[in-house]
């Protein structure tokens, strides 16, 4: 059997068994025949296509603060970079970005921030109830850190319906090679677990390259994706940024994670998967490229301008320049030139 024939019966047997085992992960993103990995996005986008056809989910990101308390070695808001511009926006200013949003079409609002203390309990049941209040036909998703499980029920409470918590990497090791001493892959995945409990759609992930990531780890995070369950996961390529421990760390490429997004749609036929800013930041047409893969959502983003540039997670972010509108367009015609087509609903996991 030609090592051609062999992958391309390893993609039809994850397709069939939805599983993966770690000689066969070693093999996919390790194989340089370019025509089985033609293939595994084939057979990814079809995947996709059973569920949500040519639909796109759109979500409007607002980056609400780029305060945080914790000190991951790989991001660029992480409380120990004094480089950082740190803003915050008022209630004001987040409802003024769902307005702007509302009428362009967007039906879920995903607050993003780091860790950031001001923004007590209280504080984010405010904003939650006073977004639902006006736009009760959207979902509001909240991705801003690990908190106490009470904390997660009362933002629920408040209306929120979704939440993101990328885990990072299912490796202890890795873990700890990438975050403080203070912070534990075991609260992270406690965190995960309450928040399912709680009733949300989840969102775990991971980045792609990020310092220390092997084959061995990344089987590891798709092992744990597979116990958890989510309704989401979200992947994008580490990209290093120059203010932190990781500045001259090498950034993780386009090509594996597309060979990834395509092999979580393999295993989780329904779920929702982002082709995220920082595909589209390593590659002009990265997330074009990520929907072609099995990707179904993208998440253009509604901060206002002014604060953009600020919200520097890694180097060379894209559209930071852009208004909301601007972005929302762009975004309709960069799916349209794939023939995909951005629609206007909640987009929720497809329980079906
Ligand atoms: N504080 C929240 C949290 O911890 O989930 C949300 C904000 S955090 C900045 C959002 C995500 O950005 C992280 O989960 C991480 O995967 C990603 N991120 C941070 N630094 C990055 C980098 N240098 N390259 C790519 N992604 C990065």
């Amino acid at each position: 059997m030609t090592d051609n024939t062999a992958i391309i019966k390893i993609i039809d047997e994850i397709t069939a068994c939805r599983n993966i085992t770690l000689e066969q992960l070693h093999m996919l993103l390790e194989t340089d025949d370019m025509q089985a990995v033609d293939y595994l996005r084939k057979r990814a986008s079809e995947k996709a296509h059973e569920t949500y056809g040519n639909q796109v989910f759109i979500r409007g990101l607002i980056e609400f603060t780029n305060y945080c308390k914790n000190d991951c070695l790989y991001c660029g808001i992480r409380h120990s970079n004094t480089h950082a511009d740190r803003y915050r926006l008022s209630t004001e200013q987040i409802m003024a970005c769902c307005e702007s949003g509302y009428e362009l079409g967007f039906r879920t609002f995903v607050l993003q921030g780091g860790e950031d203390p001001y923004y007590t309990d209280e504080r984010i049941c405010e904003i939650v109830s006073g977004i639902k209040a006006k736009y009760p036909d959207c979902a509001v998703t909240l991705s801003i850190g690990e908190k106490s499980k009470e904390s997660y029920q009362s933002y629920f409470d408040a209306g929120a319906d979704r939440y993101l918590l990328r885990h990072e990497t299912a490796d202890e090791k890795h873990y700890s090679r990438l975050h403080p001493a203070e912070m534990s892959l075991e609260n992270r995945k406690q965190c995960l677990w309450d928040l399912k409990e709680i009733g949300y759609q989840v969102g775990c992930g991971f980045m792609v390259g990020s310092p220390g990531q092997t084959v061995e780890t990344l089987y590891e995070d798709l092992q744990f994706i597979k116990e958890l369950e989510p309704h989401m996961v979200g992947i994008g390529p580490f990209i290093s940024q120059k203010d932190t421990p990781f500045a001259n760390e090498k950034s993780g490429t386009m090509d594996e994670t597309l060979r990834l997004l395509s092999i979580i749609r393999l295993i989780h036929p329904k779920v929702l998967l982002p082709a995220t800013t920082a595909l589209g930041t390593i590659h002009p047409l990265g997330r074009e490229k990520g929907i072609q893969s099995g990707a179904n959502v993208v998440m253009p983003n509604l901060s206002p301008v002014n604060v953009r540039d600020k919200y520097k997670l890694y180097d060379n972010k894209i559209c930071t320049g852009d208004e909301a509108a601007e972005c929302r367009y762009c975004m309709e015609n960069r799916m349209k030139s794939i023939g995909y087509q951005v629609v206007v609903s909640r987009g929720d996991y497809a329980n079906f």
